[in-house]
């Protein structure tokens, strides 16, 4: 970073410190993430890890809106609040105190409370001192009164043995754990609503996402291709990039709607999904599937239904909307900024050449009559064999 930062960021972290032994590890993959979040959208951006604390150098005063929004995404932090920093004396802590107070309170009318608290009880002065002090000079300084139980506004401070950070205002984080320190998984990437924010669940629980993508032209167009790689780089933010595998799936629906029985066409095509995910997440040496299914949406996501697909793939299944109803769904692809691309028109492969009357509960011997029609196997590898992947930058 060439020039001196016009401000400053502190990031606190937070379930990562009830781990232990793999605290280092939670705060370097916390610490690159959030590098990498802010460097794919801002210039003169810099994290540096602190005691307990993440510090964000911003070059740029009005790029601190945008930093703190991007941080306030990044999984794993508590909250992010723009910092003074000063020498951890009364002295330079009143004397900076005053002056935030001047910038963020002028005008201001109604109660205040002073937040200080020290990291260290070495310091040669106590927290309360620390608050009486502070707290005097804001109130000789503004028309504010001091209320201790519910003010209007806090002003924070935090002590430590080499330097003190005051602040007024933190965003609340995303919470979580850090992208990466969970394992990988493969998300089914569909072009709908619900798969775009269970891979941001998965994230927002540590996993590292790699998506696959099952694509069958030309009955589905390039258009719902596009669309998938859209949503990918959504979720490519949260991790700096992020494999984009693209399975033919043509093939094995052309197999199952010329030989199966079409009323059970949607279970049989899932089940080929599932079994070409799985062996494309050995291949990739990722531990878990993750999908977009909630529990009875639809047909397909009976939990009977559920069962038969399970049953064709080792790996574990992450479904982290499985209870959520779709409002839920579509209320986080908002917050998450994935909704306005979803709901953009698109082909769904699962609803390709079906009947009326779909079968809603399969059993697996009725799966594995209709499975012995096909040839399961080299249909799987064909299709795993034929795999385009692309690296999606965020
Ligand atoms: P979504 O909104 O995520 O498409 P949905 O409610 O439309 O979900 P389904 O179409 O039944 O539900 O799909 C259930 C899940 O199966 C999806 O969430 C996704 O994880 C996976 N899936 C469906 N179609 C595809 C596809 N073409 N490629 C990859 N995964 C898919
Ligand atoms: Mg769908």
């Amino acid at each position: 970073m060439s020039d001196p930062d016009e401000a400053l960021l502190m990031a606190r972290v937070g379930e990562l410190w009830l781990k232990g032994r793999n605290r280092d590890h939670f705060v370097r993959a916390l610490h690159d993430n959030l590098q990498t979040a802010l460097s794919a959208a801002l210039s003169h951006v810099q994290v540096m890890a602190g005691r307990g604390r993440l510090y964000v150098g911003v070059g740029r005063a009005e790029d601190v809106p945008r930093a703190l929004a991007i941080c306030a995404d990044v999984p794993g932090l508590v909250d992010v609040a723009r910092v003074e920093r000063c020498p951890p004396t009364l002295d330079a802590i009143e004397a900076a105190a005053l002056a935030l107070v001047e910038a963020r309170w002028a005008g201001a009318t109604g109660s205040f409370a002073i937040d200080g608290r020290r990291t260290q009880k070495t310091l040669p002065f106590s927290s309360s001192d620390l608050n009486r002090r502070v707290g005097a000079a804001v109130l000789a300084a503004t028309g504010l009164r001091v209320d201790l139980s519910r003010p209007d506004r806090t002003l924070s401070v935090e002590v430590g043995p080499r330097r003190a950070h005051l602040w007024t205002a933190a965003c609340p984080g995303a919470g979580g754990l850090p992208v990466g320190t969970a394992g990988g998984a493969l998300l089914m990437l569909s072009g709908g609503i619900d798969s775009p924010v269970a891979g941001y669940l998965a994230q927002k629980r540590g996993c590292r996402l790699e998506a696959v993508y099952f694509h069958s032209p030309p009955f589905v167009g390039e258009a719902t291709r596009a669309k998938v790689q859209a949503l990918a780089r959504r979720l490519a933010a949260r991790q700096g990039r992020l494999t984009l595998h693209v399975a033919p799936f043509t093939d094995p629906q052309l197999a199952i709607r010329d030989h199966c029985d079409r009323r059970m066409a949607v279970l049989l095509y899932r089940r080929m999904m599932y079994r070409i995910a799985d062996r494309l997440a050995g291949r990739r040496g990722l531990d878990a599937l993750c999908t977009g299914e909630m529990l009875g949406q639809v047909a397909s996501q009976t939990m009977a239904n559920l069962t038969l697909v399970d049953a064709v793939c080792d790996r574990l299944v992450l479904r982290p909307l499985l209870t959520h109803d779709k409002q839920e769904s579509v209320a986080l692809a908002r917050r998450i900024g994935t909704y306005e691309t979803s709901i953009l028109p698109h082909d769904d492969c699962c609803a390709l050449f079906l009947p009326d009357h779909p079968v809603t509960r399969g059993t697996a011997p009725l799966m594995r009559g209709q499975e012995s029609r096909i040839d399961v196997d080299a249909l799987v590898e064909q299709a795993a064999q034929g795999v385009e992947s692309v690296e999606i930058e965020p």
